[in-house]
């Protein structure tokens, strides 16, 4: 790492500096760093009004650095702050060979940091895993990406509801949220934007809520805080990610940081500024109940009722 080392943090303006943050030309020790990083959570969650007090939070837990860093700073605030309680919630796809290593990192440190974990299965819920489940698609139109993604989060509703939870907090970060809003404008997708707007909406039949506290950081910095807290985390990819356009973008983007330092930055201020303009005028979006699952939907067949339907009938007719 260049030449940082010979410089002195300032904000402590006392030990080496290790991080510097480009979009605001902060040189920072490793503690002024980690602490840089526990208030921006802390801010973003005040700023949205993510958590009120005494919410039980259910915390997606995936076993990557995202979801194991969001559970450690959490569990870090709520403790410090008597905020309320959090669970951690797990969803097993039922992918052989990779699902178990992060499920087994999951569990011990969830143990370590006194956290209760539970966990859910495709195979439960749906009937199905993914491994059967991409060998019953039989169409290459149906991503493995987008029917695990209505998949999980349909397990994570359910899962966090048994729970009692009222809250679900995601790990999702600056990066991601920019992605998608360049997803949604390359398919035209305006509406979907205003959605994207980071307040707490009521969601499903029990009304919970969907957070996404780490949404003002970079992944470089999350990465970073990780390693630096030595947060354990599955770093083996997903082997059913396909090269969906996300891909192209995430490195489009991290090119043009590279070039312009804090371009990142600036794109998430300017998405966070066109979706709540975009927000309130979804007075289209009709919401009707599901006629199999009775949850709340935009068409009759919910799109997990729909994919659910899908694969059984393949299985019919493979008989
Ligand atoms: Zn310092
Ligand atoms: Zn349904």
């Amino acid at each position: 790492m260049k030449s940082l080392t010979l410089q002195v943090c300032n904000k402590c303006n006392k030990n080496d500096a290790i991080y510097k943050r480009y979009y605001s030309g902060e040189t920072l020790c490793k503690s002024c760093f980690l602490r840089s990083i526990e208030h921006k959570v802390k801010k973003t969650i005040a700023k949205f009004s993510m958590v009120k007090y005494g919410e039980k939070v259910a915390i997606a837990v995936s076993g990557g650095k995202d979801s194991l860093t969001l559970l450690y700073i959490l569990n870090h605030i709520f403790k410090l702050n008597e905020l309320g309680k959090l669970i951690a919630v797990t969803v097993d796809e039922g992918i052989d060979g990779y699902r178990d290593e992060s499920l087994r990192i999951v569990k011990e440190f969830c143990s370590e940091l006194e956290v209760e974990n539970r966990t859910m299965s495709y195979k439960e819920l749906f009937g199905t895993g993914m491994d059967e489940a991409m060998k019953l698609r039989k169409s290459e139109k149906t991503s493995s990406c987008s029917m695990c993604g209505t998949f999980r989060r349909r397990a994570l509703d359910v899962l966090s509801e048994s729970c009692g939870a009222d809250v679900i907090a995601t790990g999702h970060n600056l990066d991601d949220h920019i992605q998608t809003f360049f997803i949604n404008m390359f398919s035209g997708d305006v509406e979907r934007i205003g959605w994207t707007y980071p307040e707490p909406v009521e969601y499903g039949s029990s009304g919970i809520k969907k957070i996404k506290p780490f949404l003002g950081l970079y992944e470089q910095e999350i990465i970073f805080y990780a390693l630096q807290r030595n947060i354990p985390f599955q770093s083996e990819e997903c082997p059913y990610m396909n090269e969906s356009i996300r891909s192209d973008i995430r490195l489009f983007l991290n090119r043009l940081e590279i070039s312009h330092p804090g371009v990142k930055y600036s794109m998430y201020n300017s998405v966070l500024k066109i979706s709540e303009g975009l927000k309130n005028r979804n007075t289209t979006k009709k919401s009707v109940k599901c006629i199999v699952c009775q949850r709340n939907s935009t068409s009759t067949f919910c799109s997990v009722c729909k994919t659910v339907a899908m694969l059984s009938n393949n299985l019919d007719s493979d008989k």
